[in-house]
């Protein structure tokens, strides 16, 4: 096994992970910093993705205070207090930081302000953007300048542990399989970042990219860290439906398409949204899928059994000149997004669920951090769409910052050597088994099983038999085998993969069954009551038992806003 050491070690290269990098450069150059990734640093993971756009209150009619509350009201009372304000607080640092130091441009009104466009359930229009295609400016911009200073980069490696000290005390280091050889190599850190982002790729029809699946909650879950809201799983409204023999199918189209005005309309052509609730196609993500479920369910669906959008009465040059990219991906498909209709169905997008955190990054286990998609409480019950690539720049920047501190005074520890074996012999199984069987198919039932009883709409019987379901499952992929070639044996991964996804989807299960009432994106057919605000608790998962915690309300209370002059 080969063997490294550096001071700092970041797990993911989304902007959770590569704003962790510079920030921990820019505070101490003298350290070691490597940036350790699935996929190929720039190129992977969801921030690359992001279309929308990033939340914060620049224009001077609006205010953090505002962008707190519909962080809070939007999250279902749900959201750790302090780690929303540091969201709302640091966002406008960390979009200063990104026009003026690190190179992005954002699109511009004629007078020289940032353009902030309308997103769902937002009280002011505060998302700005590059076009409808804003990930790949910021994370080009944030890989240049990673590349162009004295960071190290271990591509192509998966991380499969977190490994503690002999003591158990902390962590060590962490154990990675090199896909290009698949070798085992082990990392020895004073400080490791989780920012491996989540991803809730279990669900039949998702977005997130290829290269996630949930190994870093996985690898929180096995490490005993306690998790936080896990049923808390966002599906997006509009995800495209091409058919089932393409992987566009789920993929994306953006929030503003609803925020600028488009119609949902059923497989009757009839417009649906009004009857569900008075802000129709803007309200929040979690009642938009929520409708379109039940629409789906009534059996009025377009061809692939899904609903439209329609975007044509806002005039089709208006919708061609505003969402180039979504309309060249609709046209990819067949779809003429500007003139006709699209085919949509609501698509598994986002986990609110993570590890537990302070507001500084520190996770239970000294020297662990988490930052991004794979941390929990930001967001309570419901991501605002915008608030996502906020909350990953804004605590990788954090966790940066952090860790160049802690690490200072921090040396390299032991690791637990019987633990680094067994996690290796783990990811060895399916070498030695001899059971012969269909990984997709396994993948297809995982898909079938997260989406009929683990999706939209819950309820306890189904959650029941869900849980049995994911244990079969898991019991299945340890029967199977793969192929003995170790380099880019796209099939090992493909089984760690389902690993994780089983392990997290267990996870969700859980926390859904343990959560008696409906609230954000989690809902209960036998307990659509979203119970008492003011007694408002969240889920805590640990070593497979979930425990109901109360949320603090530490800066306002249900019924009470920071907002002055509201009525
Ligand atoms: C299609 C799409 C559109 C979106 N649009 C918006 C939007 O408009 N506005 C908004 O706010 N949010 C949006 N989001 C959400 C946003 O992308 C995420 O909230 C945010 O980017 C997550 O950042 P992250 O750094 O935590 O994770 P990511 O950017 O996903 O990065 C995760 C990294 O971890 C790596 N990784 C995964 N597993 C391992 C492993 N085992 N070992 C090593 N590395 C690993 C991946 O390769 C990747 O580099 C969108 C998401 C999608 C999918």
């Amino acid at each position: 096994m080969r063997e490294l050491s550096t001071d700092i070690l970041i797990l993911g290269s989304g902007g959770a992970g590569l704003f962790a990098a510079l920030h921990a450069h820019k505070a101490a150059p003298e350290l070691s910093i490597t940036v350790a990734v699935k996929g190929l640093l720039g190129k992977c993971g969801c921030t690359r993705m992001v279309q929308g756009g990033y939340n914060v209150a620049l224009a001077r009619e609006d205010s953090v205070e505002r962008h707190f509350m519909d962080t809070i009201v939007g999250g279902g009372w749900l959201c750790d207090q302090e780690l929303a304000w540091k969201l709302v607080t640091l966002a406008v640092e960390r979009v200063r930081e990104l026009e003026n130091e690190l190179g992005c441009f954002f699109d511009r009104n004629p007078d020289g302000t940032v353009h902030q466009k309308a997103f769902a359930g937002q009280t002011f229009d505060r998302t700005v953007h590059k076009g409808d295609l804003t990930g790949i400016e910021i994370i080009n911009r944030l890989a240049e300048q990673v590349w162009a200073r004295r960071i190290a980069r271990l591509e192509e490696h998966r991380a499969v542990e977190l490994i503690r000290t002999t003591d158990q005390e902390s962590i060590a280091g962490v154990l990675f399989i090199d896909m290009r050889t698949g070798e085992y190599v082990f990392v020895r850190a004073k400080a490791v970042l989780l920012a491996t982002g989540g991803g809730p790729t279990m669900y039949k029809y998702h977005t997130p990219s290829g290269d996630k699946s949930c190994d870093g909650l996985a690898m929180a879950l096995r490490a005993g860290l306690a998790l936080r809201d896990m049923e808390m799983v966002q599906f997006h409204p509009t995800g495209l439906l091409a058919g089932p023999h393409t992987r566009m199918t789920g993929t994306v189209l953006e929030e503003g398409l609803r925020g600028s005005g488009g119609y949902l309309l059923n497989g009757a052509k009839e417009r649906f949204m009004p009857r569900y609730d008075p802000k129709a196609e803007r309200a929040t993500r979690d009642l938009v899928s929520r409708a379109m479920f039940s629409e789906i369910k009534k059996g009025s669906t377009s061809p692939h059994g899904g609903l439209y959008i329609s975007m044509s009465h806002l005039g089709a040059a208006r919708v061609a000149k505003e969402f180039k990219g979504m309309v060249e991906r609709c046209a990819d498909c067949g779809f003429d997004l500007a003139g006709g209709l699209v085919e949509v169905v609501p698509t598994a997008h986002y986990m609110m669920g993570g590890v537990e955190f302070a507001p500084d990054c520190t996770t239970a286990l000294p020297g662990l951090f988490v930052a991004g998609e794979d941390s929990g409480g930001v967001h309570g019950a419901n991501r605002l769409g915008g608030n996502g690539v906020a909350n990953s720049t804004v605590f990788g920047a954090v966790a940066g910052d952090a860790m160049a501190a802690w690490v200072k005074d921090s040396p390299y520890r032991e690791p637990d050597s019987a633990a680094i074996d067994a996690a290796a012999q783990t990811c060895e199984r399916p070498f030695a088994s001899r059971g012969s069987g269909n990984l997709e198919a396994v993948r297809e039932r995982l898909y079938d099983v997260m989406w009929e009883r683990v999706g939209i709409i819950r309820d306890g019987a189904g959650l029941q038999r869900a849980q049995s379901e994911l244990d079969a499952l898991d019991a299945e992929l340890d029967g199977l085998s793969v192929t003995p070639e170790r380099a880019f044996n796209l099939t090992w991964h493909d089984w760690l993969n389902l690993k994780s996804l089983v392990a997290v989807s267990r996870a969700i299960t859980l926390a859904a069954a343990a959560r008696c009432d409906s609230r954000g994106a989690h809902f209960r057919s036998d307990f659509p009551e979203c119970g008492s605000l003011e007694k408002s608790t969240f889920t805590s998962i640990q070593d497979g038992v979930v425990s109901m915690k109360p949320v603090a309300f530490t800066r306002v209370a249900p019924g009470q806003t920071l907002l002055r002059n509201v009525a």
